[in-house]
């Protein structure tokens, strides 16, 4: 992170792991390779509304095995 994006948005923002992409993510991607991770391991991908199917297709491609959440589990709960 540089030191622009610390002023811009700070820590909390949630950003796309797109390489080169910085907008909020609003997906997250649980995913990991069985060739180099063991069954528990899980990585995280953050994924815009852009590049959400990319980043699935990308990992699909490679048979990776995934599942696809929204970022915001924590609905706001209107009363
Ligand atoms: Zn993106």
């Amino acid at each position: 992170m540089t030191l622009l994006d610390a002023l811009a948005g700070g820590t909390d923002t949630p950003i796309c792991s797109r390489a080169g992409c910085r907008e909020r993510a609003l997906w997250r991607i649980e995913w990991r390779n069985p060739r180099i991770h063991a069954a528990d391991r899980r990585k995280t991908w953050l994924a815009c509304a852009e590049h959400i199917d990319y980043l699935r297709e990308f990992l699909a491609a490679r048979e990776f095995p995934l599942q696809v959440l929204p970022l915001d589990e924590v609905a706001d709960s209107a009363d």
